[in-house]
């Protein structure tokens, strides 16, 4: 522990969990307050969600956005997240999300002094403005690895690793210590306020089979780390649960690398076959949901047909070039030689870019998308892509200070959650989800949570 932290009061705050968790603590800092991170896995900064994500969050209402000429709010966003979920999520969560959005990433240029930036290129399914945020590469990695140095720059913060947190000991007047594991045993650390930031349980093959069923089959591509340690300790406490069948699905991990082939793809025109050549639903209705799709139509075998001008445009995220790098991308000048190339049906293919083309020109779409860019141009490329399960989206009920709810809407005095171990705004299934909803809870609700510790505290 650091001298600022006092050793037998403890840290101010304990966050669990090193990945979204990490704004808590550097917020929390930022207010005075001390903080002791606990991490389970020492490989964190490449493996947990926020590491693989495509670090895109939303923000109703930015800077970036009045610049472009946008006129967004979070109003608009609220009513996009509704809008998505069937009015479905959970109300006040969302608009306390969407409200935060903002103010999150300008507080991230501006604190953290990273190179946010608006995406302006491609809208994304479901939001009705360009508000997606991001760093330079697309990549969840440096934007992780630039949280981890600014903890290993500030004083107040001190982050053990390796040390899963194994209990919350919770008094009549709320939390009184964290209970950590790690090398040299189990250590109990005195504390009022701790934040469970340990995502859900896509790890956990049993729980994903009792909650979430149509995505079991799938290829899980998320952190090992998500083994559902904070709905445990969360139930033993007596916290509500809500929303456990959510998931963020996603339709286009490209094989044999098992890199994100990315729904940019789809979004600048492309569109996604099975092995008989033909489409099998509108793309554009989203990423997540489109992976049990391809289970249920395709059998989960897929392709994604592109053509140079999708490829360059995609070329900006730097897991699409990874892709790309691993060979996955492959070429042909027709669609005949391109079906034999990847082992599609060459006549179906043929027909479906003969159909694409027409659909890109104003013609009614068989599945009704209506989104595309330009129709495609030869020589043509597909990518082989899988149904993954990226995470989990239920968890525990959280208030929009991120406290953590009883069954009957009291908070557990002391205790938080944010992102995967928190409920969520994607209502319930995997076509709720937008774009950032995973992004949103995991650094909005570790913001919203250390804003709360530090006016207790204050
Ligand atoms: C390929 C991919 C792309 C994505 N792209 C986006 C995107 O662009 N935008 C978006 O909004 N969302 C995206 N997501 C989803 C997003 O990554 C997650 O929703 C988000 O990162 C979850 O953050 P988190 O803090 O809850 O979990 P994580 O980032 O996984 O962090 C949890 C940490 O807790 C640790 N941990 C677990 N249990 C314990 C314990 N008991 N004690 C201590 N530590 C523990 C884990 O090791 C892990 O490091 C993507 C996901 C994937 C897989």
């Amino acid at each position: 522990m650091s001298p600022e932290m006092n050793a037998e009061e403890g840290p101010d705050l304990v966050v669990a969990g090193a990945g979204g968790g990490l704004v808590a603590a550097l917020r929390a800092a930022e207010q005075g307050l001390s903080v002791l991170v606990a991490e389970r896995n020492e490989h964190f900064a490449a493996g947990n969600n926020t590491a693989m994500s495509t670090a895109m969050i939303p923000g109703a209402g930015s800077r970036w956005q009045r610049e472009a000429g946008i006129d967004d709010s979070p109003e608009t966003f609220l009513a996009d997240v509704l809008a998505k979920t069937h009015g479905e999520a959970d109300e006040r969560l969302a608009r306390a999300l969407t409200e935060v959005s903002a103010p999150l990433v300008e507080w991230m240029a501006d604190a953290l002094e990273l190179p946010m930036s608006l995406v302006t290129d491609f809208p994304y399914p479901g939001h009705t403005r360009l508000r997606c945020h991001t760093v330079p590469g697309r990549a969840g990695r440096s934007l992780l690895q630039h949280l981890v140095r600014a903890v290993h720059d500030h004083d107040l913060v001190d982050l053990l690793v390796p040390a899963r947190l194994t209990d919350v000991v919770v008094g009549p007047d709320g939390v009184e210590a964290a209970v950590v594991t790690g090398p040299n045993g189990e250590e109990r650390i005195p504390c009022s306020a701790v934040l469970l930031a340990t995502n859900g349980f896509g790890a956990d093959a049993d729980l994903v089979r009792r909650h979430v069923p149509e995505i079991a089959e799938a290829v899980y591509y998320g952190s090992e780390g998500s083994t559902g340690d904070a709905l445990r300790i969360g139930e033993r406490l007596g916290a509500a649960t809500a929303y456990l069948d959510a998931y963020q699905g996603h339709a286009a991990l490209a094989m044999p690398s098992a890199t994100l082939a990315g729904w940019a793809t789809v979004m600048h025109g492309g569109f996604l076959v099975g092995r008989d050549g033909r489409r099998f639903g509108d793309e554009t209705t989203g990423y997540s949901e489109y992976a049990a799709q391809s289970l249920e139509h395709a059998g989960g075998e897929a392709w994604i047909i592109l053509d140079q001008r999708i490829h360059e445009a995609c070329s900006q995220f730097q897991d699409y070039r990874d892709t790309d790098d691993s060979g996955a991308v492959r070429w042909a000048d027709t669609a005949e030689h391109l079906g034999e190339a990847i082992g599609v049906d060459p006549a179906g293919l043929r027909d479906t870019l003969e159909q694409v083309a027409a659909s890109a020109s104003g013609e009614p779409d068989p599945f009704g998308r209506s989104y595309w860019e330009q129709p495609l141009r030869p020589p043509y490329a597909g990518i082989a892509v899988r149904p993954a399960l990226f995470h989990t989206q239920g968890g525990l009920v959280v208030d929009g200070r991120a406290r953590v709810l009883r069954e009957d809407g009291e908070p557990i005095g002391g205790l938080y959650a944010s992102g995967g171990a928190a409920h969520g705004i994607s209502g319930h299934g995997a076509g709720g989800y937008l774009a950032g909803n995973g992004l949103l809870p995991a650094f909005g609700l570790a913001y919203l949570a250390a804003d709360d510790v530090a006016r207790g505290a204050g």
